[in-house]
């Protein structure tokens, strides 16, 4: 797509801090992070948002998903238990869609977010 930020980055026109990439996804760090660790999934293919998606992108939605628990560990966010025994540290991943969801770049990305609290945003 042209003119399009994320596809620009899926095409390295401009740089980002790359974390992953496969043939399907790619996630980078997000430039205005909102918690200590706040990664981007993408489809490498354009979908504008996920309002757009169907059955038919239920196998890339389920690859973004998919990923965030081997993100989540190789930056040290995932789920431990701890001496207590209970749950410890943790992340949030998020899609927003569409103006009133918050979207701001439409092409579709899931937000993984962790780290240490407090994190910045209303409802984070
Ligand atoms: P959203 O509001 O869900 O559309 O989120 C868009 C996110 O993309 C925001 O958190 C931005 O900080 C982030 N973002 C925008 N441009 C870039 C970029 N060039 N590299 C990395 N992240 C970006
Ligand atoms: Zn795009």
């Amino acid at each position: 797509m042209d003119n399009c930020i994320f596809c620009k980055i899926v095409a390295k026109q401009i740089p980002a801090a790359i974390v992953h990439e496969d043939d399907e996804l790619l996630v980078f760090k997000d430039i205005n992070p909102a918690a200590p660790v706040h990664l981007l999934v993408i489809p490498k293919q354009h979908v504008s948002t996920l309002s757009d998606c169907t059955e038919a992108h239920t196998a890339v939605l389920g690859k973004m998903l998919a990923l965030a628990p081997k993100l989540a560990k190789e930056h040290g966010i995932d789920v431990k238990t701890g001496d207590d025994g209970k749950p410890h540290g943790g992340f949030k991943t998020l899609i927003n869609a569409g103006p009133d969801g918050g979207q701001e770049v439409y092409h579709l990305h899931m937000h993984v977010y962790g780290g240490p609290r407090p994190w910045r945003g209303l409802g984070l």
